[in-house]
């Protein structure tokens, strides 16, 4: 299959979250299984031209009022096989991108403009697609920024000249929607028919990812247990009605990780490669761990280890609210280290560095560190994630390979990816508790250091239980490949209604 994957983030070019990864992994993945692969990104500022190479010419795109003139650059997604590569295409207007921020910068942490920056890109993908003669069987669009796409291709674009195209839009976080006062409509350049029957309407505003989620063809989500939850009222961020009423579209396909980046035995961050046969470069690990934080050296003493945004979705008020937090007492209570790495939301970072000054076992670096996230993987006993909601999460699955037992909330897809430690049986992979309070986690966090002392080998178990698991790309790839397949069995004339011809 042609597949086009139109996404705000990809790595190694633009990154704020686990969607870069995703879009970036799942892309080689499927690359790696035969279909042909193209990813279109903004060119955002910080993406060095002169690294990329000029298409020759102009491209037009259609806006409100008029055209947009861009340039479109490329370059190869880093990772690709020599035989069969994903080319990434970079629009790149000036006054849309280049600036700082992907979404937004601190301060202004969403560009007033983003609806008309990102209607003009996803209308954009269209015109790459007609610029250099392609034409895919299935636009692929990630979260609301590209959401547009599947919008745009039943609005004008599938009748004109993509007959045979589906689409599917993965919603990577449902708390991000793209929600603007309803004037800028106007940006979309469609007819305010098109705002009620594509699903823009939201209480008045613009919801663009309702919009992609009413339209697109097939719909899926990052986990299995999170399609389910977003179709309830607590977990729905108010589309919970629009996710039930196209629940006969839509599942869950979980993540995969990057077992070339991550993985134990072949890790150029850590001191020394490890596999579940021999666990000693995991002690080594936690001595370089202990020691780049300035923690005494103490084998065993447990390491709990935190890498996050700093944001309310991350459960972070809960361990470091302050008067309230978990972390105190858990600091205080506990013969344990507790390690973070993060940045995010500035009374967040002010808590931490005021919390580590206070307590001799808590060290915190506010900022963002490949490094020192892998260190943090390899050299901790425990990973603790206590998110209030998790569409995948990719660091439970770093923690589970790297012999790291997880200590999360029972959500989303953590609650796919860890199995609870079973006092009776001795089986499981981590430790997960229901509510999120500041008690839950400071019992659970308890729960996993009384284990780590007083039932080692029950411990050791669940390490090499979770160092076996498979959370390889190629599994994921293959069921967005049948997703596409059932998005292409749709009959064309239900694809193309009257009302998609305006
Ligand atoms: P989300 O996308 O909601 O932030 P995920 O767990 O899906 O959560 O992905 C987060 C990714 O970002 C992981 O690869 C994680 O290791 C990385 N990450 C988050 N914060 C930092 C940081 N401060 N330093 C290094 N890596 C980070």
């Amino acid at each position: 299959m042609k597949i086009l994957m139109a996404s705000s983030e990809a790595v190694p070019f633009a990154k704020t979250g686990g969607l870069a990864d995703a879009v970036s992994a799942l892309s080689l993945a499927l690359a790696k299984l035969g279909h042909e692969i193209k990813v279109v990104l903004p060119r955002y500022y910080s993406i060095n031209r002169a690294e990329l190479t000029k298409l020759p010419g102009e491209m037009g795109v259609p806006v409100s009022g008029g055209e947009a003139w861009s340039a479109v650059y490329t370059a190869e997604l880093p990772g690709s096989a020599k035989k069969n590569p994903v080319e990434v295409y970079f629009i790149d207007h000036e006054g849309f991108f280049g600036r700082d921020g992907i979404y937004g910068v601190p301060g202004e942490p969403d560009f007033l403009d983003n609806p008309r920056r990102f209607a003009f890109f996803c209308r954009g993908v269209f015109q790459v697609c007609r610029k250099i003669g392609w034409t895919p069987d299935v636009f692929h669009a990630h979260d609301w920024p590209a959401a547009l796409v599947p919008v745009f291709l039943k609005y004008g674009e599938r009748p004109r000249d993509f007959p045979q195209a589906v689409s599917a839009l993965t919603i990577h976080n449902l708390g991000y929607q793209g929600v603007y006062s309803k004037e800028n409509f106007y940006h979309t350049n469609l007819g305010w028919d098109v705002f009620y029957s594509a699903g823009f309407e939201d209480w008045n505003m613009m919801n663009m990812l309702k919009a992609g989620l009413y339209t697109a063809d097939k719909l899926n989500t990052v986990s299995p247990n999170y399609a389910r939850e977003t179709q309830t009222q607590a977990h729905g961020f108010r589309l919970d009605g629009v996710l039930r009423y196209r629940s006969g579209d839509y599942t869950g396909i979980l993540n995969g990780i990057d077992t070339d980046l991550w993985n134990p035995q072949k890790d150029p961050y850590i001191p020394e490669p490890y596999s579940a046969k021999d666990l000693s470069g995991k002690a080594k690990a936690k001595t370089a761990l202990q020691e780049w934080f300035g923690l005494p050296v103490k084998p065993d003493v447990p390491v709990i280890g935190m890498v996050t945004r700093l944001v309310e979705q991350k459960g972070v008020g809960e361990v470091f609210g302050p008067a309230y937090g978990s972390a105190w007492s858990i600091c205080n209570d506990m013969d344990v280290q507790l390690v973070l790495l993060g940045s995010g939301e500035p009374w967040c970072e002010n808590e931490i560095k005021s919390l580590s000054y206070r307590l001799a076992n808590f060290k915190a670096h506010i900022g963002y560190s490949e490094k020192e996230s892998h260190l943090i993987e390899a050299g901790s006993d425990f990973f603790l994630m206590p998110s209030r909601y998790e569409p995948c999460g990719l660091n439970q699955m770093y923690s589970l390979v790297y012999g790291t037992l997880p200590i999360v909330r029972n959500t989303g897809g953590l609650a796919d990816t860890v199995q609870n430690f079973n006092e009776k049986t001795g089986k499981g992979t981590g430790f997960m508790f229901d509510d999120l309070t500041p008690s839950a986690i400071y019992n659970t966090v308890g729960w996993a250091n009384a284990t780590y002392h007083n039932r080692r080998k029950d411990l050791e178990t669940m390490r090499v239980a979770g160092m076996k698991q498979n959370f390889s790309w190629k599994k994921s790839a293959e069921l967005y490949v049948d997703l596409y397949e059932a998005a292409r069995t749709v009959s064309s004339e239900d694809r193309n209604p009257d009302d998609a011809r305006r």
